[in-house]
């Protein structure tokens, strides 16, 4: 029946998310959601909006939120732009400010829902290899461009870039807006957000789903000066008036409140993360130097979609990416410490087989 389609949908090929099997005991390495709960007061700040006013829209313009995010960065008013989930605060970004006749550069290895944007809004682009060791080169990005995207620290690989090396990006191009998607910034890397008074061509973009343990809400958030946020709202005025729910916005506010909750599973998972990374170079995995809640690794001799079958037949799933230059690596989200007892358990079984 696709002789219904627009022209459009023919050509599209859509993100195709990691997998949310609906089994029991099953360790979930895959998708990189948090191991830990929301914190307490989100519960009750959930339960404090679950009443009679439901029958009436949200605030269209978050603003409770976006004054509570605005206070616990430091920015000024007009600085924050607030979607439902950072996927669609991104498509907007692609749509009101990356869509120029020059093209837009993002890394080879990256988020793969840049593409997809890119193939919806009809945006050119470029991918711009990593280094061998999987780092951005900012003297890479010294080409003709439309905008520069990329996840710091980098999706899938981890890795982590400085922010000496953004200000050189956003000094090199001062006509494109460069935008850090900062998905994974709380479980290690330092947050460009405190370039954004300097630069006029930076956009900051965080999520709730990753460090905040909201992946179910859906909260994401962009950062910048005010100009770019008015685009956004502009884009987002003329798709969806209230993107953002009641619940989901006294979560918001609750999270960020909780501020000693949130540091100590941010460090918890840092630890695991190490404990990891000893047990994977021990055992024969290369890994790549992560500040994200995952690690990329790869084996010296086993096959990777081996060991994922093999993971997955003991109840633990992980990430693979059939993709060049990438397809021996795994991605393993990290999980509780029992969660990654399991991990290591199975591993060392998989390996000394
Ligand atoms: C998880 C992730 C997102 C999407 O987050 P949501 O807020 O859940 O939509 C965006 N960018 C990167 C790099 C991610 O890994």
């Amino acid at each position: 029946m696709s002789q219904f389609w627009s022209d459009l949908v023919h050509t599209l090929t859509p993100y195709v998310p990691g997998e949310q099997p609906k089994v029991d005991n099953l360790v979930k390495l895959n998708t990189n959601e948090n191991p830990y709960p929301p914190s307490q007061k989100v519960y009750e700040a959930i339960a404090s909006v679950n009443d009679e006013r439901l029958r009436l829209y949200p605030d269209p313009n978050s603003d409770a939120l976006k004054t509570t995010l605005q206070n616990h960065y430091g920015l000024k008013e007009g600085q924050v732009f607030i979607g439902n989930g950072s996927d669609e605060v991104l498509a907007h970004i692609f749509m009101a400010l990356l869509k120029h006749d020059k093209p837009l550069l993002f890394p080879d290895i990256t988020y793969s829902f840049y593409p997809v944007y890119c193939g919806l809004y009809g945006i050119n682009y470029q991918t711009v290899p990593l280094t061998k060791q999987f780092e951005i080169d900012p003297a890479d990005y010294r080409i003709e461009n439309g905008g520069i995207i990329f996840p710091n620290p980098n999706a899938p690989t981890g890795r982590v870039l400085a922010l000496d090396a953004i200000r050189t990006l956003l000094e090199n191009n001062p006509n494109s807006v460069v935008v850090v998607d900062e998905a994974y910034i709380d479980f290690g890397g330092e947050s460009a957000v405190s370039l954004v008074q300097d630069y006029p061509n930076l956009l900051v973009v965080q999520t709730y789903s990753k460090s905040r343990s909201l992946a179910g809400l859906r909260i994401g958030y962009a950062m910048g000066q005010s100009h770019l946020i008015e685009g956004l709202e502009r884009v987002k005025n003329s798709f969806n008036s209230y993107p953002m729910d009641r619940v989901a916005l006294a979560a918001g506010v609750a999270a960020i409140e909780d501020q000693a909750y949130f540091d100590g599973c941010c460090e918890k998972i840092i630890h695991t993360r190490e404990n990891l990374v000893e047990f994977l170079t021990k055992n024969g995995f290369e890994v790549v130097p992560s500040a994200a809640n995952f690690v990329f690794t790869k084996h010296k001799h086993l096959d990777a979609v081996d060991i994922a079958q093999q993971l997955r037949d003991k109840a633990i799933i992980v990430r693979h990416f059939k993709l060049p230059r990438i397809d021996q690596y795994l991605r393993i989200s990290i999980g509780t410490d029992q969660e990654n007892q399991a991990l290591c358990d199975a591993l060392s079984d998989i390996v000394n087989a």
